[in-house]
């Protein structure tokens, strides 16, 4: 595992939150973002209203401008999100997680924690020159983050639905090359 652990679930949460945002949007009701808050194992203030619905929708387009930024730019963008978000960095231990990193009070809106968390997450790719570990989709149409962590950096479409529809395509463009290779 090249990066901590909260560091990990920090840009999985990030990038799964921007990928909403690609067509058709998943991110439309509270009890989508509560199914999110909860699947990606976040604590801390939850108020499940409109209000927050519409500040984390909001966030999206921010998050994957940070993620998919050359490293420079992506400097700029983190300074100024632990600047705005007030991020203050404190070592916590709480419900079965060992000692990670909170940089906002859990009481905190939501959107504030996760914009200070993504940032912080990213201090640590941009220190270890990482960059290359987040791109873009490698599906022409698809405009999906890709986070990739594995070993081998396999990884190139955001999505499985963005992966199998790429798989089934290169599997006919075999196919009708093998069959004009057999004069059919
Ligand atoms: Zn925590
Ligand atoms: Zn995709």
């Amino acid at each position: 595992m090249p990066f901590a652990h909260d560091t990990e679930v920090a840009l999985h949460a990030a990038a799964l939150l921007a990928n909403t945002a690609i067509e058709p949007d998943s991110l439309t009701s509270v009890a989508e973002l509560t199914a999110l808050f909860d699947g990606l194992g976040y604590s801390g203030r939850h108020d499940a209203d409109t209000d927050e619905l519409a500040e984390v929708r909001a966030l999206r387009p921010r998050l994957r401008e940070l993620l998919v930024a050359e490293r420079d730019h992506a400097v700029d963008l983190v300074n100024a999100m632990l600047a705005e978000t007030r991020a203050l960095p404190q070592l916590v231990r709480h419900e079965g997680y060992d000692w990670h990193l909170h940089c906002v009070d859990s009481d905190t809106h939501l959107v504030t924690r996760i914009l200070a968390e993504t940032a912080m997450a990213m201090v640590d790719i941009i220190r270890a020159e990482e960059m290359s570990r987040l791109g873009v989709c490698a599906d022409g149409g698809c405009t999906g983050v890709v986070l990739d962590l594995s070993r081998n950096r396999s990884r190139r479409f955001c999505s499985t639905a963005c992966g199998n529809r790429n798989a089934v395509a290169a599997y006919r463009a075999r196919q009708s090359e093998q069959s004009e290779q057999s004069g059919g």
